[in-house]
């Protein structure tokens, strides 16, 4: 071409420079790799070390002043401190990933077997896994089990009760009479009627777990898990240990008031995703044009929407419809929608206004918080393209 244009491709004066450019460009890369793979190696060290003295895989404090510690030292050296802690992050989270398959203490040395009931179940093969890192025997019962139930049964020290959430008091009411000193534990994801039954079903000591996560996590690092206690709290002590070892954050809470939360965080939060998707479906537009036109927000608010539907409906239908309150919970939902919608039909302006900064004072200073977390979590979803 006679007249390159120069907005094309660079002009031949600066492919000189640019290549030498790219070429120094790729040595630093393959230092940044040396460095990083060094570093991945120090932390197995660490990950080993850890497994081996008890001492949970993740150290919250640790993680926090180093951020800090970094972020400083970026900024003495004119480096982006958000950078930084975007690199450091993303490395933590890798040793966390590679931690998954190391070894856990084992807190109950002399426990009996544990017992996973729907231990072929998702759910029950991610605790399973967990169980046997940490050194226990682990058994199954699953569905097809229950002619063997007394014989697998026998000597547990430990039953874990992992099945669909209307199947769990029915399961529970079916087990033999377990071992007087048995934990009973289930990871339904309603609390009432699972631990209700489970106190009633065994004398022995009961907890009720609720893992705030799905079987697709990597680790269990900074994952949440609720707990109620049930009966003899001392005897599950190990266990509440073990999980804190495995990385979680373990959070006390009632029945009742896990219950009512998880209206809110889940069945309410599921059922308007469904809604969603529902009207999307009927309105029918291409999905395709709408990513197209989506800039990263947006095309994450699409990701959250149809993320649910590759899940299992089986379970979202029993979260939804664990129990009547969730019903209520969500009628009231309804009528406030309702009541949003009156402000639109009465071209309100002003109402709408101050509706939105009540609820802007209702959220308060979270507010500006969600607003820098999801700038990161915007940024990182930009990366991801
Ligand atoms: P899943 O369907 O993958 O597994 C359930 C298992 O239970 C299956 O192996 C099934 O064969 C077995 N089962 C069903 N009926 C049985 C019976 N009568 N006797 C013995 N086994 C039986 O379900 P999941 O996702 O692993 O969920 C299990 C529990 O974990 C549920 O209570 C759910 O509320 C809770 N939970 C799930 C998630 C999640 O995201 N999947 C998150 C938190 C808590």
């Amino acid at each position: 071409m006679e007249h390159p244009d120069p907005s094309v491709g660079p002009s031949v004066s600066a492919e000189a420079p640019l290549a030498d450019l790219r070429d120094q460009i790729d040595a630093v890369d393959k230092q940044v790799m040396d460095l990083l793979a060094t570093r991945l190696e120090l932390v197995a060290e660490v990950g080993e070390l850890k497994g081996q003295h008890g001492l949970p895989i993740y150290a919250p404090d640790r993680e926090r002043t180093m951020i800090a510690a970094r972020r400083a030292e970026a900024e003495r050296r004119g480096l982006p401190p958000d950078l930084i802690e975007d690199v450091l992050r993303r490395c933590m989270r890798e040793a966390y990933a590679h931690e998954k398959n190391l070894g856990f203490t084992r807190q109950a040395p002399h426990l009996g077997p544990a017992v996973i009931v729907g231990g072929a179940g998702q759910m029950g093969q991610l605790f399973g896994r967990m169980l046997r890192l940490s050194g226990y025997e682990v058994r199954e019962l699953d569905r097809d089990d229950w002619d063997r139930a007394e014989e697998l049964l026998e000597g547990a020290g430990l039953v874990l009760v992992s099945v669909p959430i209307h199947d769990t008091v029915e399961v529970l009411h079916r087990l033999p009479p377990l071992p007087a000193d048995c934990l009973l534990v289930d990871l339904t994801s309603t609390k009432g009627a699972p631990v209700a039954a489970m106190l009633e079903v065994h004398p022995g000591p009961v907890l009720g777990l609720h893992p705030m996560f799905g079987p697709d996590v990597d680790n269990l690092a900074k994952q949440v898990v609720a707990y109620v206690p049930g009966r003899f709290p001392d005897a599950s002590t190990w266990l509440l240990e073990q999980i804190r070892l495995w990385g979680a954050r373990l959070h006390e809470v009632s029945a009742e008031d896990h219950d009512h939360a998880m209206g809110l965080i889940q069945a309410q939060r599921h059922f308007a995703t469904f809604a969603d998707g529902l009207h999307l479906v009927r309105e029918d537009r291409s999905l395709d044009e709408l990513l197209a036109l989506s800039s990263p927000i947006y095309r994450l608010e699409l990701i959250m929407i149809g993320r649910l539907f590759a899940q299992n409906p089986e379970l979202y239908a029993d979260i939804i419809m664990a129990s009547p309150d969730n019903l209520a919970l969500i009628e009231r939902y309804h009528d406030r929608f309702a009541e949003a919608l009156e402000i639109l039909r009465a071209g309100d302006r002003e109402a709408f206004i101050e509706r939105f900064r009540e609820i802007g004072a209702w959220f308060g200073p979270h507010a500006e918080r969600f607003m820098t977390e999801s700038h990161s979590l915007l940024a990182h979803a930009d990366t991801q393209r």
